[in-house]
């Protein structure tokens, strides 16, 4: 295979004399770097400045769509814990009375025990 040799070419960035590592090549090394940052980066922000007012609408439509379901979930999820974690605390009440009232028995008796 022979080495493509390409003219050297100054770039039209900087001004720069360089030896293309492509035919199609128009800046030198840093500068292509830089161009094609700058050229997504351009890209990028066009893409966003486009899309912007469209996200914020759509955000806007979704998030009030959304804080609205979320509420009602919210509410409703509230709602069935609430009663889900009243019965549990009841019965973690209860069963903690139950366990004092157990122990307290058992001292009783125990204690009735040793007085007999
Ligand atoms: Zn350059």
């Amino acid at each position: 295979m022979k080495k493509r040799n390409f003219k050297p070419k100054t770039c039209e960035r900087c001004g720069d004399v360089f030896k293309p590592t492509g035919g199609h090549a128009k800046y030198c090394c840093d500068c292509s770097i830089e161009v094609s940052r700058e050229k997504q980066l351009d890209c990028v922000r066009k893409h966003y400045k486009k899309n912007r007012e469209k996200k914020l609408e759509y955000f806007k439509k979704h998030y009030k769509k959304n804080s609205e379901k979320k509420l009602e979930y919210n509410e409703k999820y509230y709602k069935k814990n609430r009663e889900k974690m009243l019965e549990y605390h009841r019965k973690y009440k209860s069963s903690k009375r139950d366990s004092k009232m157990f122990f307290r028995t058992l001292a009783m008796t125990s204690t009735i025990a040793d007085s007999k």
